[in-house]
């Protein structure tokens, strides 16, 4: 299959937001003006391209801008990359796997274990990028800073644990070992819904076996990127290991699989891109990884506690504006507990406050762009014109822009599109249900498969239920379950491999089996 027909058709979407510098921008406001030039002066913002340890201008000068979404003002233009700054990445990796490879496992953890130290010291103004141009409440960009980081602080301790093995031979003279190395140069590409926490899952493994990697963030949040790739450079990570290009990303996307130098393409972004990219993964057989779009389903049984149900269900609901693979996206709730708890949720919803991240007592930021709010305001209009009520929310928020109102919709049934898709914004859609049987039946009829909650005070039932749920990942009276030191990824088509933990390292190592003979 020709790469250039898959990927087609996001080209042409794509070329649209690269330009010459010659578009007039948006004044930004003095708050924002204020918060960039403290950024500007620590050397954080950047906006050039990372090639071989040199900050790099797009070769045809092009930039694409980056918005604050909640004030649509323009922070800041970085370089709109394609091709060739692409193969030059590549190249620059390909060179500096032959050293970093090299190194002792424990080398590679100091210096992993330095960078996790600088975004630690900087937290604050990670953050403040992060909510600058992702949208999300200060206090849950900072929590992502600790997020993101825990993945260095994790892979750095377990680069000195690559552990192989000595099997039994089947012959006397013989001995049979197993080395695990490092895949090779590995491509890594990511979304804008955690801007720094998606990159260091996927880097923080890679460099600790060994590889060396191009890294392509969303075009929507490339800033904090930049600013983690200064930082790693800061940490003493030779040049070459850690390189970033953004811009063009079917250009980028194309160079990165077509090259028989990148060994390894680790994805995390919605499912139709996952697809293509597995599809051009397969002309040079690249290793492939895929961490795509979920179908969460949250199960409240009659025997829930209906205070733990509330807590959990609104954090898994409402982070990020719903804005997470692991956001429940169908709350499935027993008709016993319906009425109770529809009620108490949707007045803890009416409490949540929206605005700019910046303000204070904000938890609910704007919806990532205009697309991303007409996508809600379809999937509402479709529940409802099908016989759901609205009973909190239901449309755009009073402030513009893109902040939508926190909503909650009753009466849902499994076959509506808010049901089937990701709605990726802040609006629970309620589907009411009898037994056990039929929840479960209603929340694996769907091709996802990342993470699934449920709550009830059942010993047997946590045990029966977590078994029965085809999800990689199962939060019994628990709503947020993302740590560094557990596998993150999903079943069906949410995914291949798994991300943190211990398994996290196995995407990044091949294994290599030999055979020694003659010993006798
Ligand atoms: P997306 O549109 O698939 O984009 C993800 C990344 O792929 C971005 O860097 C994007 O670049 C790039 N891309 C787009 N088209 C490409 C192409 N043809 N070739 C190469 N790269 C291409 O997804 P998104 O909207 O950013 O993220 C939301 C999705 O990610 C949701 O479905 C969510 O569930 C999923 N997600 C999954 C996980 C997980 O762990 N399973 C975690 C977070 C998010 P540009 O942005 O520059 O276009």
């Amino acid at each position: 299959m020709m790469l250039k027909s898959v990927l087609h058709h996001s080209t042409t979407i794509h070329s649209l937001r690269c330009h010459f510098n010659t578009i007039p921008h948006r004044q930004m406001t003095t708050g924002t003006q204020s918060i960039v030039s403290r950024l500007k002066s620590s050397g954080l913002l950047q906006t050039k391209g990372l090639i071989g340890g040199k900050w790099t201008d797009a070769y045809d000068g092009r930039t694409i801008e980056v918005n604050n979404p909640a004030s649509g003002e323009v922070i800041a233009s970085v370089a709109c990359m394609g091709e060739k700054e692409t193969k030059d990445a590549i190249s620059s990796a390909y060179e500096a796997f032959a050293h970093w490879s090299k190194l002792t496992g424990s080398e590679r953890s100091n210096r992993l274990r330095s960078w996790y130290n600088l975004l630690m010291q900087h937290k604050e103004e990670l953050g403040e990028l992060i909510t600058l141009e992702q949208g999300k409440p200060l206090k849950e960009a900072i929590g992502e800073v600790g997020y993101g980081a825990s993945f260095l602080e994790f892979f750095a301790e377990e680069a000195k644990r690559v552990y192989g093995d000595i099997i039994p031979s089947t012959l006397p003279d013989r001995r049979v070992f197993v080395l695990k190395q490092p895949v090779g140069v590995v491509a890594a590409i990511t979304p804008w819904n955690f801007p720094l926490a998606m990159i260091t899952r996927k880097v923080g493994p890679a460099l600790a076996c060994g590889c060396t990697v191009v890294i392509k963030p969303s075009e929507f949040t490339p800033l904090t990127a930049l600013a983690a790739a200064e930082l790693a450079l800061q940490s003493g990570i030779p040049p070459g290991v850690l390189n970033v290009v953004m811009g063009d990303a079917p250009k980028i996307g194309n160079s990165l699989l077509e090259s028989t130098q990148v060994r390894k393409i680790t994805f995390t972004g919605s499912t139709a891109v996952g697809k293509k990219l597995m599809a051009g993964a397969a002309d040079t057989v690249k290793k492939v990884s895929l961490e795509l779009g979920g179908n969460a389903p949250c199960i409240v049984f009659d025997d829930a506690d209906l205070e733990v149900a509330l807590k959990g269900t609104l954090a898994t609901k409402f982070r990020n504006s719903g804005q997470t693979c692991v956001c429940a996206n169908r709350i499935l709730v027993q008709e016993g507990i319906y009425e109770k708890f529809t009620s108490a949720f949707s007045n803890a919803v009416k409490d949540l406050k929206v605005g700019n991240g910046f303000s204070e007592g904000v938890v609910q930021g704007p919806l990532i762009n205009e697309a991303a709010v007409q996508k809600v305001e379809s999937f509402v209009q479709d529940a409802i014109s099908k016989g759901a009520n609205v009973l909190a929310g239901g449309k755009r928020h009073s402030l513009g822009f893109t902040f939508y109102e926190p909503t909650i919709i009753g009466d849902v049934k499994n076959d509506m599109l808010i049901a089937r898709q990701e709605v990726f914004g802040p609006v629970a859609p309620i589907i009411r249900f009898k037994t056990e049987e039929e929840a479960i039946q209603i929340a694996n009829d769907t091709n996802a498969g990342l993470a699934a909650y449920f709550f009830t005070n059942s010993i047997k039932r946590s045990w029966r239920v977590s078994e029965a749920l085809e999800y990689g990942i199962v939060g019994v009276n628990e709503g947020l379950v993302s740590t560094e030191v557990a596998p993150f990824g999903g079943y069906k088509q949410s995914g291949l491999g798994r991300e943190g933990s211990k398994y996290g390292l196995d995407e990044y190592t091949e294994i290599k089996y030999i055979c020694m003979g003659n010993l006798g």
